[in-house]
């Protein structure tokens, strides 16, 4: 079972508290876009084998939404970080980096 901390209000809590939202990091893209770029947005998500950057809502606790940066084989969850943030924090990178070396943010575009 997926267990994640809430870095909002502090609570451990399993995935039947949460409720997902897919890919973390998306870049919208709205009117005034090429075709390519709003159907990549729309229709295209990152699947990997590997570390993955996903976004979660506390849908029975706190409700916020909340990222977090997960392994998707071994389920080894490396952290979790506010929503409003553009990347991974660095002590979250790095702890992806001490399992996976050669991971860097964006690499899987
Ligand atoms: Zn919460």
């Amino acid at each position: 079972m997926l267990i994640l901390d809430c870095p909002y209000c502090g609570v451990r809590c399993d995935e039947t508290e949460l409720t997902p939202g897919g890919e973390a990091h998306l870049t919208r893209h709205g009117p005034g876009s090429d075709d390519a770029d709003f159907e990549r947005y729309l229709f295209q998500r990152r699947n990997p084998r590997g570390v993955h950057l996903e976004r979660w809502r506390h849908a029975y606790g706190c409700g916020k939404w909340f990222h977090a940066a997960r392994h998707t084989v071994t389920m080894q969850v490396f952290g979790t970080y506010p929503a409003q943030t553009t990347e991974p924090p660095a002590d979250i990178v790095e702890r992806i980096r001490a399992s996976d070396p050669d991971w860097t943010f964006g690499d899987d575009t």
